[in-house]
Formats: structure tokens, C-alpha cells, sequence
């Protein structure tokens, strides 16, 4: 665990290499299937070519055994019909879209549990240019549209099987209106800084005090890592870029450990940029809970109900958050210091 008072050590992600590459019939169709079959092949991982186009056979004994083999799984599948009528995704974006489903990474915390039904299988999309054809519809012409690409899945994490991110990046260079977003906690950035993004991309980094990160977020690179990786792209790339910091939680030394964070970034970050922070506090639901407690049985993370407030939305489900005067001082305490450190960094949204 790094103390309080060190920089962070810069740790890359090792680059996931899953164990298994199932292909279905329909992607195994498209040309842009083909080139991730070619992308999989040059890395010499076992290709499993489907029959049908359902994914079966991926249940273990237990939801535990489900999970490790899921989490070793690629699938190269067309996105799902539904997910081709884009939702909003307020307040992070106006529109969201999918190049993936599923992670690599093992956040113990992580934010799919709850939101994606099966197995954790990490499904990739061969119709990616169906995908990309079908934003423009979405565009509020002659106004700047944003679209997240990065609710279900951590883009970059699979961007070496793939290759998607920056092919969206590249669609998104070529558009008007349209804005990209996108975040993540790799730091394998190479492939994306020589593309002609135009500015109409955003790269974010997901970051948090390291304890909180070296004891939750497994599979991931260090937030040094990702810092720097960040500095890449906003002074090598000249993208615009942001910075998430999430899920913040009020751990017993929270200010230290936060102040480290921010100095640290203050110090990585410390040239002329376009930055954005969005700032999010940790919460949970009580499906959530239940599926974090069958993928990470011993985890560490604070799931105690006793010790939140329920939020309801609107249509009547429920959230555990921190209490109101818990809020009020971590939000006092990252806007001041945020804008102590970046005051021409816009701060997007609390939540
Ligand atoms: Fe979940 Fe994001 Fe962590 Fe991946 S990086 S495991 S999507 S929280």
C-alpha cells in the first residue's frame, strides 16, 4: 500500500490476454470482426468459433466460479438491437453509447455489477460501424451533442483486441456536433496519440487515494500510471482531458489521502491543458451489494447500510449514500482544493 507523503509508484497494467476468444457466426460476418479475429490471432490466444450466436456453457458451480471464468472470457458478438436506440446518461453526457460490454478489470466496487445481467463475460462488437452510423441521428445540430462510450465497459482496458476506441475516436474527428467521452483506469495510450481526433474527443482518467485504489481496483494500472498516461494524451495527443475522481469515500485519513492525490496530479498535470473533473461519491443499491458479495465474498469495501442515507429515484428504486453533512465536507474540501490547484479546471458535476 503506498504511504501518505510518497508520490505513487507508476505501475502499468499488464495488457489482459483473455483465455478464451469466442467468435459467433454474425461476427465472424462483419469486417470489422474479421479484424479483431486478425488482432487476436497475431497474439496467438485460443479462438473458439461459435456455432450459433448465443453465448452458452459459461455458468461454473458456483457465482464465484462464474465470475473467474467470465472475467477470462472474450466474445466478439454484434452489439443487441436495443442498445442501437442510444438512452441519455445524464450528468456525465447527453447521449451514451456501447462498443463493449464488460471489463477486464476486478473493482471490488465495480459500477456494471447491478447494471449488466449474466455472467461477466467481456463482449466486444464486431458491428462496430453500424454503431458509429447510427449516432448522427442523435446530434443536436448547429450545438455541441456529447456521447459517453464508456458506461459499460472500460475502453481502453480492451483496446489492444479491439481496436475500437480509436476508430470511434477517428468517426468522431469527422463530425460537426458530435463530442466523444470516454474513461478509464489503463494507461496503455500509445495507439491513441498520433489520431486525428480534431478535438472532438475527450480522454479521462479514473482516479482515486491510493489505498483505496491498491486495495479495490485489482487488474488495474497504478493512478500514477494513469496519470501519466493522461499527460500523454493531453500534451503528446493534444486531446481535451479530464479527470474522474471516484468513488470517493470518507476513509479515516480521507484529507491526506486526497491531498496526495490532487498533488500528485497537480505535479503530472502541470502544463497548459484543457481539464475537466468530475467528482462522484461512492453509493450502492441493494442488487448491487448482492452481486459485489458474490464476485468479492471477503471484500473490504463498506457495504453497511447502517452507516448511509437512502436516496430514492424517481421511479421509486433506492440508493445508499453518505449523510448529508458527510457530503457537504468532501465537497467543500475537493472544490477548494481543486481550485487551488487548477483554477481553470472546470469542475462538471458533484454527485
Ligand atoms: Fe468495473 Fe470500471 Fe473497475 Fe472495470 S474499471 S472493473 S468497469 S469499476
Amino acid at each position: 500500500m503506498a504511504s501518505v507523503g510518497a508520490k505513487s509508484e507508476i505501475r502499468k497494467a499488464r495488457l489482459w490476454m483473455p483465455e478464451r476468444v469466442m467468435f459467433t457466426p454474425a461476427a465472424l460476418d462483419q469486417p470489422w470482426g474479421q479484424q479483431i479475429l486478425e488482432r487476436v490471432q497475431a497474439l496467438g490466444l485460443p479462438i473458439d468459433e461459435l456455432k450459433q450466436n448465443r453465448l452458452t456453457g459459461l455458468r461454473g458451480e458456483t457465482e464465484r466460479d462464474t465470475y473467474a471464468t467470465a472475467k477470462r472470457t472474450l466474445a466478439v458478438v454484434n452489439a443487441p438491437a436495443g442498445q442501437l436506440k442510444l438512452s441519455p446518461i445524464p450528468p456525465s453526457a447527453d447521449w451514451q453509447f456501447h462498443i463493449a460490454e464488460g471489463c477486464p478489470a476486478h473493482c471490488q466496487y465495480c459500477y456494471l455489477a447491478g447494471s449488466l445481467q449474466g455472467p461477466p463475460v467481456i463482449r466486444v462488437y464486431a458491428n462496430l460501424p453500424q454503431i458509429l452510423g447510427n449516432l448522427a441521428a442523435y446530434d443536436r445540430s448547429g450545438s455541441q451533442t456529447s456521447y459517453e462510450v464508456s458506461c459499460y465497459t472500460d475502453p481502453l482496458g480492451i483496446e489492444h483486441l479491439t481496436g475500437s476506441l480509436a476508430e470511434a475516436i477517428r468517426y468522431f474527428g469527422t463530425r460537426k456536433d458530435g463530442y466523444l467521452r470516454w474513461v478509464s483506469k489503463f494507461d496503455n495510450v500509445e495507439s491513441l496519440l498520433d489520431l486525428p481526433h480534431g478535438g472532438h474527443t475527450r480522454c479521462r482518467s479514473s482516479v482515486n487515494a491510493a489505498s483505496i485504489s491498491d486495495r479495490l481496483e485489482g487488474g488495474t494500472a497504478s493512478v500514477a500510471a494513469r496519470l501519466h498516461g493522461l499527460r500523454r494524451l493531453g500534451l503528446e495527443g493534444g486531446y481535451p482531458i479530464g479527470v474522474v475522481i471516484a468513488p470517493i469515500m470518507p476513509i479515516p485519513d480521507w484529507q491526506e489521502q486526497y491531498t496526495q492525490l490532487l498533488d500528485d496530479m497537480s505535479e503530472t498535470l502541470d502544463f497548459d491543458c484543457d481539464l475537466t473533473v468530475e467528482l462522484i461519491t461512492h453509493r450502492f443499491t441493494p442488487g448491487s451489494k448482492d452481486v459485489l458479495l458474490s464476485w468479492y465474498p471477503n471484500t473490504k469495501l463498506d457495504l453497511d447500510e447502517s452507516s448511509r442515507v437512502v436516496k430514492r429515484n424517481k421511479f421509486g428504486g433506492l440508493k445508499y449514500v453518505y449523510d448529508a453533512k458527510t457530503m457537504r465536507e468532501l465537497r467543500q474540501f475537493f472544490e477548494r482544493e481543486i481550485a487551488r490547484r487548477f483554477p481553470r479546471a472546470k469542475i462538471l458535476y458533484w454527485t
